[in-house]
């Protein structure tokens, strides 16, 4: 500290250096030098922080003890004292008077008012923002419906299974979880929210996954696990909807998103021709396999790899609407038609890049 408070500068003048002067205000804002200066100080101030917990009076907040939480971060380099106000709670008479004395900072009243409706729907969409997009600027997404929500509440149980290296996910595993196992754990005494995500470990199950699938997981986009929670049979069964699992396309096997997409017979001749149409030749997986294949095959981005995608969420796409046209309206299809229908489909859709590598294939698939 001495260092930083001992600063002086000197002028040159006429070729030659005048007597030194102190710097009596510190850096000016926008020096270069002063970001340095900040963690510099800081540094230094946290490690004052660090050293109090060995004053015998000394206590943290309840539920940072254990994780020896003793500050969160820092909004500004310096209080404006005209602008701040200290409200006391739960303190003696004389306490605040010496408080205040010794900081400078006037004390503030409570106001007590009637949240505008206008406000608590502003506060909604916020915090639907921060679930959906990590920020808490009020974007599109924000305000799409509430089903989506689901998705978004299970990444963030994802990323507690994961138990990544953030704060957050520490302090819920060390005061919630404990040494429980994620997937056991019930909360009756956490908050809504936390009591939410914990509840998540539903939707994932209902998709077929379990623990070791998810910690297996690298990535966990909101898209991907709302495509998982699409309405299958074996899902709506979970409910308590009495349906018929069979699988409507093959009859062979009950219906789940494993088995649609493409361990059931008829997608999987589907599939099986779209890929050979492309040049590929492989066999045929169930849909966790062919989406660790699919993200190898399109790591570099070519036509080549852009096509795949194209054709991949195509098949997806003409699976489901057959499956539900012999659902809802019991018609039915033969997987060579759709396949002609797919090829149609990508020639219509398709950019100039991804048009040069539709040209060198036939354009009839069989
Ligand atoms: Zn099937």
């Amino acid at each position: 500290m001495t260092c930083v408070q001992s600063v002086t500068y000197t002028i040159m003048l006429n070729g030659s250096p005048i007597q030194p002067f102190e710097a009596r205000k510190g850096l000016r804002q926008g020096d270069p030098l002063s970001p340095f200066l900040f963690v510099l100080a800081m540094e230094y101030f946290i490690r004052r922080l660090k050293a109090l917990h060995h004053i015998p009076d000394f206590n943290y907040h309840p539920k940072c003890a254990k994780m020896q939480i003793m500050q969160l971060g820092f909004a500004g380099l310096e209080i404006n004292k005209k602008k701040s106000s200290i409200f006391f709670g739960g303190v003696s008479q004389d306490m605040p008077v010496d408080i205040l004395e010794f900081l400078g900072i006037q004390k503030g009243e409570l106001p007590i008012f009637m949240m505008p409706k206008k406000i608590t729907k502003l506060i909604e969409a916020i915090c639907r923002s921060f679930l959906w997009t990590g920020n808490n600027n009020i974007s599109k997404k924000a305000l799409l419906a509430w089903e989506k929500n689901k998705a978004a509440v299970s990444k963030q149980f994802w990323n507690l299974c994961k138990e990544k290296n953030k704060l957050w996910i520490q302090w819920v595993h060390c005061y919630y979880i404990k040494n429980k196992h994620i997937w056991e754990v019930q909360l009756n005494q956490a908050s809504w929210i936390m009591r939410k995500i914990v509840k998540a470990k539903e939707n994932f199950e209902a998709s077929g996954y379990n623990y070791e699938d998810l910690r297996q997981m690298h990535d966990c986009s909101i898209k991907h696990i709302y495509h998982k929670l699409l309405y299958t049979k074996d899902r709506l069964l979970k409910w308590g909807i009495q349906t018929d699992q069979t699988c409507l396309l093959c009859t062979q096997a009950n219906e789940s998103i494993q088995h649609l997409f493409f361990e059931c017979q008829y997608a999987a001749e589907l599939w099986k021709m779209m890929l050979k149409w492309q040049g590929i030749s492989r066999n045929i997986y169930g849909w966790s396999e062919e989406l660790k294949w699919a993200e190898n095959w399109t790591r570099s981005r070519n036509a080549k790899s852009e096509l795949f995608k194209m054709v991949l969420a195509e098949c997806v796409y003409f699976v489901w609407q057959e499956r539900n046209a012999r659902l809802f309206q019991d018609k039915a299809r033969n997987w060579e038609i759709i396949g002609k229908l797919i090829v149609q489909e990508v020639h219509c859709r398709s950019n100039k890049e991804v048009g040069k590598a539709l040209s060198k294939l036939d354009y009839n698939p069989m």
